[in-house]
């Protein structure tokens, strides 16, 4: 699972005129006229802010460094394919804009802007505007470049009836959906779909893998163990062209921490709008900062004693839970792919596959140099407009990410199975339905915020340290009502809001509209709402639930009018990779 799409973008119906062939094979004709003017293109760019995001190189020895390179080459290979995935149009479109740029002297800083949104967003739909064409006026299909353009749900479906033997093989996570000759329906699998791209990410993968296992190197690398990682990516490549992914899933799961560390393959199915079914190619090419690694271990060494420390009655607690998911903290070199495309993640929880995820749970990463861009470019400015300028000194990035942490373990704690009032044994998950999710979300947000006060009391953190936390708090709160306050997921933000205010917790100036946050009445409010959101869970009641929602869940007008103000500042960042350099040689 990952964390950037809030909305599911709907698509807009705008006029359809299908002017590539449905063949894969065949050459394409490619509508570039443009629908955007050059101010318009250039105000779309700007949403995304450009960051540069670098690494610190010197933790790294010779052949980590070689090896690092490679994999960098092999992120490079998932955009090409996750390019082809999003819409198989796009390799000759690309070619034409390239074109464009090359020949069209008097238009180059527009043939430009028109290359560089493209990139942005893996093709010629606006991700941040519901998938509007920006070139051409094909409507982005809804089962992206999975399935023939012109097929339907209903000729899939008809099919699998007509054909059960197939059905496996067509819902596979991991094939494409193409078609015979005479027209009827097969599924190529990804060995055989990519070949091309797969033997070549293969190869840099397993040559990776033996520089960062060979005997002389070990020597220059300090002790450091790359076993685990090789395996991964030994069976990882290997996966590319047996097309079959659990054994190496299973391997990724078991890869130890080292300083290098990376995650590539088919993973995520949102941009299979139709079914849901087709997983996307990404490459997160990270390393870990040993700094990094201590604090989060001194911090889930509290996980037991968190849990006790709920403020819920014992019964509630659930002291089977809190260490199931590990978690671990890294920086981004390179990320290719499906990742890359638009809004940037700062987390994801993978595997998705179920049986993986039953036989060894699955892993959290965190990607700590990507939300401290998003910090500097989004959550600083929003401060710098929202907050009490008196407490701008209190907003620091260190106490925001820990934020996030802290959110991330209490997704850990609190109930899970639960009994409900006739006896029935269920999870909060099942009770509480489409409820869930928003308020699991809200609770995670808060209760990390108590267990925060609960580590000042056991001594781990300061006094001060908390208050900085309770000041990034609201930034961070407005950065994620932006996505939209309407929907469950936003109403369930608006309730810490409401809550706190109703508490006096924090407090907005009616002249100057402006926050500020009490840190003395800060823990107290924070300890009934996090037993009031453990009790709806509790319970199971889902009834209760939504007069929870609807009592809490209100958007003020002054907090419309706050979000139109925040409409300048960037939607979200665009990486400059450092590392991209590996890429051309
Ligand atoms: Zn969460």
């Amino acid at each position: 699972m990952k964390f950037k799409r809030h909305m599911k973008p709907g698509l807009v119906a705008l006029c359809i005129a299908a002017l590539i062939p449905a063949s894969n094979t065949q050459a394409k004709k490619v509508d570039t006229n443009v629908h955007m003017p050059a101010d318009q293109l250039k105000e779309q760019i700007g949403r995304y802010a450009q960051v540069n995001v670098s690494y610190d190189e010197s933790v790294l020895s010779a052949p980590e460094k070689e090896a690092l390179a490679k994999l960098v080459k092999v992120g490079g290979v998932m955009d090409e394919i996750f390019l082809r995935q999003v819409w198989a149009g796009n390799v000759d479109l690309r070619k034409s804009l390239v074109y464009k740029m090359g020949a069209d002297a008097e238009n180059k800083m527009f043939a430009k802007d028109l290359y560089h949104f493209f990139k942005i967003n893996f093709g010629p739909w606006n991700r941040l505007e519901h998938n509007a064409a920006f070139i051409g006026n094909l409507e982005k299909p809804d089962g992206a470049g999975y399935y023939p353009e012109d097929m339907t749900k209903e000729e899939f479906e008809k099919h699998i009836a007509d054909n059960p033997g197939d059905k496996d093989a067509f819902q596979d996570y991991f094939t494409r959906i193409d078609r015979n000759d005479d027209g009827s329906l097969k599924a190529t699998p990804y060995a055989v779909a990519y070949k091309e791209q797969l033997a070549k990410a293969a190869k840099l993968m397993n040559e990776a893998a033996d520089i960062l296992t060979n005997a002389e190197n070990k020597k220059m690398m300090k002790g450091v163990d790359y076993t685990t990682l090789a395996n991964f990516l030994r069976s990882r490549a290997a996966a590319f062209s047996s097309n079959s992914y659990v054994q190496s899933d299973m391997d990724w799961m078991d890869v130890t921490n080292n300083i290098i560390d990376v995650t590539i393959g088919p993973y995520e199915v949102y941009e299979d709008g139709l079914f849901a079914y087709k997983a996307a190619f990404e490459g997160f090419i990270t390393i870990r900062n040993p700094s990094d690694s201590k604090a989060l271990d001194g911090l889930k060494s509290f996980l037991p004693a968190m849990e006790r420390n709920l403020p819920i009655d014992d019964k509630y607690k659930n002291m089977n839970r809190g260490t199931d998911s590990p978690i671990s903290v890294v920086d981004v070199v390179f990320i290719g792919g499906d990742s890359k495309a638009g809004v940037q993640t700062i987390a994801f929880n993978l595997p998705n596959d179920e049986t993986v995820r039953e036989a060894k749970g699955s892993k959290k990463v965190m990607l700590k140099n990507i939300a401290r861009a998003k910090y500097d470019q989004i959550l600083i400015p929003i401060a710098e407009k929202l907050l009490d300028k008196s407490q701008m000194k209190h907003v620091n990035f260190d106490s925001y990410f820990t934020n996030v942490l802290m959110h991330e373990l209490a997704h850990g704690l609190g109930p899970g199975t639960i009994t409900l009032a006739d006896g029935t044994e269920t999870t909060v998950n099942k009770a509480l339905q489409t409820l869930y999710s928003p308020l699991e979300e809200c609770k995670a947000d808060i209760m990390g915020l108590y267990d925060k006060a609960f580590l000042v009391e056991q001594g781990y953190i300061t006094k001060e340290e908390l208050e900085k936390s309770y000041a990034c708090f609201l930034p961070g709160f407005f950065r994620a009502i932006r996505f939209g306050v309407h929907e469950a997921h936003g109403r369930a933000n608006m309730i810490q809001y409401n809550y706190l205010l109703d508490r006096g917790a924090i407090t907005l100036d009616a002249k100057t509209e402006r926050y500020t946050v009490h840190f003395d009445k800060m823990p107290e409010a924070i300890k009934a709402l996090c037993h009031d959101l453990c009790m709806v869970q509790a319970n199971g009641d889902y009834e209760a639930a939504q007069a929870f929602l609807d009592k809490w869940g209100e958007v003020p007008a002054i907090v419309e009018k706050q979000l139109k103000s925040l409409e300048t500042i960037p939607t979200d960042i665009e990486p400059v990779y450092t590392a991209a350099k590996y890429l051309e040689d």
